[in-house]
Order: structure tokens, then sequence, then C-alpha cells
């Protein structure tokens, strides 16, 4: 993946449970066709409306644990009571293609997958506050109190570890979220499709955000500029 020849990478968003990543990510992949989404393996139950193969490959322990043992896996994480990971091959074959290869996995996961390629992209998709946090998660109803409690639990750790991240997405409003992401998506293939073609690029240019443009603006206003 590291010699790669095309402008294909994979790009790794992480965020709370209820922070919003599989809605971006939706948009990402409707808005821009070089982009496409990993499909996760889970040993979690379905939750109403989820489809075997669409939203997650859903399996047992037995055959989840097959597939770390037969190498299939190119990482996977215990997250709460239930193993996720990422089934290696259509990645590797994406990539080759060309295209960008979104994971969409918790912390553990994108730790490991950072320690094997280093050229992974990493986005940090963040609540606008716990507060929010826990009223998305309760709103949807798909989970038990007792379940909300341990994801909100399990997300005070994870954004402890955002600075970790090459981007920190604040999930303010959707449209600028969204908007944040398929820039920064768009900037590294760019970057890529130059460095391929020996032209001149100075790195990625660093994209600020609307968040950041936002607190920025303020600053300015507040000293009266
Ligand atoms: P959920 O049960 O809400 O669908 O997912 C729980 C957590 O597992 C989320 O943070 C999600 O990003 C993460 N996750 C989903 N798929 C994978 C995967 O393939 N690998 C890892 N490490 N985490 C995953």
């Amino acid at each position: 993946m590291n010699n790669n020849p095309s402008d294909g990478y994979l790009l790794i968003l992480s965020g709370p449970s209820g922070s919003g990543k599989d809605t971006i990510i939706n948009e990402i992949v409707k808005r821009d066709e070089k982009t496409v989404v990993s499909i996760s393996m889970t040993t979690r139950k379905p939750r109403p409306g989820e489809v075997d193969g669409v939203n997650y490959y859903f399996v047992t322990k037995e055959q989840f644990e097959e597939n770390i043992k037969n190498d299939q896996m190119l990482e996977w994480a215990q997250y709460g009571d239930n193993y996720y990971g990422t089934p290696k091959a259509p990645v590797f074959k994406w990539i080759s293609e060309g295209k960008t290869v979104i994971l969409e996995i918790e912390v553990q996961g994108a730790d490991k997958i950072r320690a094997q390629y280093p050229d992974v992209r990493t986005m940090f998709l963040m609540p606008p506050s716990i507060h929010v946090l826990r009223e998305r998660l309760s709103g949807r109803q798909t989970e038990s109190e007792e379940e909300v409690n341990k994801r909100i639990e399990i997300a005070k750790k994870e954004i402890g570890r955002a600075n970790d991240y090459d981007y920190i997405i604040v999930n303010n409003r959707l449209e600028d979220a969204i908007e944040d992401a398929l820039e920064i998506i768009f900037r590294h293939r760019r970057h890529l499709r130059r460095s391929l073609n020996n032209e001149p690029d100075k790195l990625e240019e660093f994209y600020y955000g609307h968040q950041f443009k936002e607190d920025f603006t303020n600053i300015l206003n507040e000293r009266g500029i």
C-alpha cells in the first residue's frame, strides 16, 4: 500500500458513537465517486433497519475469530462486548484502483492501522459537546440506557485521543462538517496526484475548516478588526 502507484489512499474516520460518522460518510460517497467505504465485520446484533452486507457483515464470534486466524483482517478491535474489524481484500483492491477508501473505525483500530501504514490519513469527528452526544444517542432509541451510558464513557476516552488524528472536524452543523471532510479528501488526492506526476507541490496545504474559521473570525471581531 505504501508503494502504491495510484492516487488511491486509506482514510480513517473515527469519532464517538453518535457523533454523526455514518451520515457524513453517506453524503461523501454520494458526492464523490472516487470515495468508497469499507464494510466492517462485527459480532454485534443488527439494529432495526440494518442490512447484512450493507451496514456490516454480521457474523458470530467463532466466524470472526476464524477470520483473524486466517489473516483476513486489516485490523480489528473489541468495542464494548463485541468484535469489530475491517476485511483486508477489498481495501487493497480499491486502493490499487485509485479509490479513497474510508474506514469508519474506533481509536484502537486506528492505532493499529497507523502503526502498519504510516501513509494513512486520519480524521476525528468531534461532537459539539458530551451533552449533545448523549441527546443524539438517546434520541435514536436503538440502545438501552445502560448501553448509552457505556458509549458515553467510551466517548470521553476517545475524545482524549483526538489530537493523534491529522484533522479534527467539529460536527456542529452537518453541512459544514461534510464540506470540511470533502475538502480534506480532495486536497490529499491532489497532493498524491502531483507527487505521482513529479509536479511541484507545497505538500498538502493545511486546511483549517469551518469551525476553525469561525473561531478565527470571532477572535478577529473581538479585536475589532
Ligand atoms: P456501532 O456499534 O455504533 O455500529 O459501532 C461501534 C464503534 O465501532 C464505532 O466507533 C465504530 O466506528 C467502530 N467500528 C465499526 N467498524 C469497525 C471496524 O471495522 N474496526 C474497528 N476497529 N472499529 C469499528
